[in-house]
């Protein structure tokens, strides 16, 4: 389906904020008791045994900071054969209107014609697989921060993942939907046909 993606064989997870391996810890967002990084990471162990079932050769990274993860990877993995994925939740303040619920988005690098059309076709997959209309793909210029390290510094191609929001829904079942509708987007822009 994406020339760029041809080379792929090799899918690389990391979750979002944490530390505890390294840097100091960041927990990302909160929402009462829970904390962005352990929900993350429930999505994420979700998503590497349903890739793995689908033939894929996945590799969770060690609960480093973003700086040593970043490191990490450009020190062991492969420019064109690896595919680098960051996952969070996002933030909405106190509470999330249900309008608002399962919304997944992906941010992608904003000069790669094709690291955009692949971030396209994942957000296209999550609509029709039950997320939110409102679901998206942007450039990391369209964030909080105006870039986002992920998307800029690791060497293949890499993508960051909002799993919708810490005020919606926190279950288990919530966290299997994320990790299905991603796994999908993946399989789908791989060529391959998901399989639960
Ligand atoms: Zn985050």
């Amino acid at each position: 389906m994406f020339t760029r993606l041809d080379s792929v064989n090799r899918i690389i997870l990391s979750v979002g904020h944490g530390g505890l391996s390294g840097e100091s810890y960041d927990p990302g967002a909160t929402a009462d008791s829970f904390t962005e990084n352990t929900e993350a990471k429930q999505i994420t162990v979700l998503l590497a045994s349903k890739l793995t079932k689908n033939g894929l050769t996945v590799v969770l990274v060690p609960d480093y900071g973003l700086t040593k993860t970043i490191q990490y990877i450009n020190a062991r993995y492969d420019a064109h054969t690896d595919w680098a994925f960051e996952i969070h939740k996002d933030s909405i303040g106190k509470f999330v209107k249900a309008s608002m619920a399962k919304r997944a988005g992906v941010y992608y690098h904003p000069t790669s014609l094709e690291s955009q059309a692949i971030a396209d076709k994942m957000a296209e997959v999550f609509k029709a697989n039950g997320s939110n209309k409102t679901s998206w793909s942007r450039p990391d210029t369209a964030s909080n921060h105006g870039r986002l390290a992920w998307i800029r510094q690791p060497k293949m191609l890499s993508h960051l993942l909002e799993c919708g929001f810490m005020q919606d829904d926190l279950s288990t079942a919530s966290d299997d939907f994320y990790a299905t509708i991603i796994a999908q987007a993946i399989c789908t822009c791989l060529g391959k046909t998901y399989q639960p």
